[in-house]
């Protein structure tokens, strides 16, 4: 097997360049069920091993699946999430293959007639839009999970855990429409960020609630065939989709570099080593003799379903985005964080329409509150300042009544207490009793007749600023708030030649 270091070296920059990537992405996401999707079985994470199980999630003869319906709701609202079409007619089907999580001898899955087809996602890179076309959504059930550490007998038995059998799941796949590893990062942010919007999913990695397997090729720019592709599996974090792309993409390019071949085959990532192996050669379809699932009936989805499923989606990222940018005036950057997540997004609609000023409040709260919070390993949900608190806040600084730094160290108490600006102000006496601009016009004029001490300062004489700021209190008779004269002095200091 050969190691990605070698093959990264040799292939030089102007080969790579003649070469385009084509990635298609499947992504299976758990949905946020309470309950399995063929028996009421809890769907809970974390649970002591095989004690969410039933007969019918263990597959035991003789027991029937009951379709949830609430699995049936979200895989909806996933679906025009991401502008697929919903059909009214689907079905289930039986996806035959051995393997001891899987206690029936058969995944049921939808083949022949998914849920959903024909959507898209828009994703952004380095600037550019672009839509990435959504195949097929269908719904599916999750099979167990292979303990291989951590039991007695760990180093000669297999455990298993039957619990996540029987989770409702759905596999989302994309066109061959992604060009580069950047193009399938984004896209699998897009989408996990759209199932958090919708609360289709926590596609939480770790956890495996968020699954992506990879299909990569590589053909000669300007054609217009597709070379051979290769699935690549286990990549379970967004680094390791984009490296394990990268590392495909230059081997794919070095074999046909030398003259070779690829095969159709399915290959693993292996982190530690910075390369995929070989696992398997590709499955066919016909592999899983995929039939029509008879204990179940086929979905009939109709137009009133479907369409109180639609009204009840929330405002999706891209247009809240594109609404923050225009109802607010704030920069597309601003608007991209901003709208991250909904708690986010919500937390600051709150603080605006509490008064604050829309670029002040984004201000703060990318610098301040975003800062605290992650300092604190603090969600926004359980932020200690509420958004009427950092208005307030905004809003005597924004009136000059506390400078911006005072504002800040004033942040930093209400952060830590849960106290309010006001309060904070008004215990520590740090209100101006004079005006942000009548101290600006003080030490504008204190300036102006300085000349000379401006020049010193200016070659270095810091000493000189404390002239200035005794001469600005003079001028403003002691009232003015020392902390603010400073600010005020250090920037028009910094400002004049
Ligand atoms: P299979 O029959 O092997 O399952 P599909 O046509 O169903 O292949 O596609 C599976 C995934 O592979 C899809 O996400 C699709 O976009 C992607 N894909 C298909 N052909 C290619 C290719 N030549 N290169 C890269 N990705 C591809
Ligand atoms: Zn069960
Ligand atoms: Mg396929």
């Amino acid at each position: 097997m050969a190691k990605s270091a070698p093959e990264a070296i040799l292939i030089a920059a102007e080969i790579l360049a003649k070469y385009e990537p084509v990635i298609g992405l499947e992504v299976h996401v758990q949905l946020l069920t309470k309950t399995k999707i063929f028996c009421g079985c809890s769907t809970r994470f974390g649970d002591p091993p095989n004690t969410n199980v039933c007969p019918v999630c263990l597959g035991l003869p003789g027991t029937l699946p009951v379709l949830n319906k609430r699995a049936v709701e979200m895989a909806m609202r996933a679906s025009l999430a991401l502008n697929c079409t919903i059909r009214e007619r689907s079905r289930f089907a039986r996806k035959n293959y051995f393997y001891p999580d899987l206690p029936k001898g058969y995944q049921i899955s939808q083949y022949e007639l998914p849920l959903a087809t024909g959507g898209w996602l828009e994703i952004e890179v380095a600037g550019a839009r672009k839509r990435i076309g959504i195949t097929r959504l269908h719904l599916e059930e999750d099979a167990a999970k292979n303990l291989h550490e951590g039991f007695s007998q760990s180093a000669t038995k297999a455990y298993i855990d039957y619990n996540r059998c029987g989770t409702p799941l759905v596999e989302i796949v994309s066109e061959p429409d992604i060009r580069s590893p950047e193009e399938a990062y984004a896209y699998l942010t897009a989408l996990r960020q759209i199932m958090l919007y919708t609360g289709v999913s926590d596609c939480n990695m770790e956890e495996g609630s968020l699954r992506c397997d990879a299909n990569v090729s590589v053909r000669l720019r300007g054609a217009q065939e597709f070379g051979t592709k290769v699935e690549v599996k286990n990549l379970n974090s967004f680094r390791f989709l984009q490296k394990a792309l990268e590392y495909e993409i230059e081997r794919h390019i070095g074999v046909l570099e030398s003259g070779g071949r690829l095969s159709q085959e399915t290959r693993l990532w292996n982190q530690a080593e910075g390369h995929t192996v070989s696992m398997r050669s590709k499955e066919r379809a016909h592999d899983y003799r995929y039939f029509p699932e008879p204990d179940l009936l086929p979905v009939h989805i109709g137009a009133a379903w479907r369409d109180e499923v639609l009204r009840s989606l929330p405002e999706l990222p891209e247009a809240k985005r594109a609404r923050f940018i225009s109802s607010y005036g704030i920069t597309p950057y601003d608007a991209e964080v901003l709208t991250n997540t909904r708690a986010l997004a919500d937390y600051f609609e709150a603080v605006v329409k509490a008064g604050a000023p829309a670029k002040a409040a984004a201000n703060w709260m990318q610098t301040e509150l975003l800062r605290r919070l992650k300092d604190s390993g603090k969600e926004i949900e359980a932020s200690p300042v509420a958004p009427q608190a950092l208005a307030e806040l905004v809003k005597l600084v924004e009136s000059g009544q506390i400078t911006g730094n005072v504002g800040k160290k004033v942040f930093a108490t209400m952060f830590e207490s849960g106290r309010s600006a006001a309060e904070i102000v008004a215990a520590e006496g740090l209100g101006a009793q004079v005006s942000a601009s009548a101290i600006e016009q003080a030490a504008r004029e204190v300036i102006a007749k300085n000349p000379e001490n401006i020049a010193k300062f200016k070659a270095g004489n810091e000493g000189v600023f404390k002239f200035f700021v005794g001469q600005v209190m003079r001028a403003t008779r002691g009232q003015a708030n020392p902390q603010a004269v400073n600010d005020i002095l250090k920037r028009l200091l910094s400002e004049t030649k």
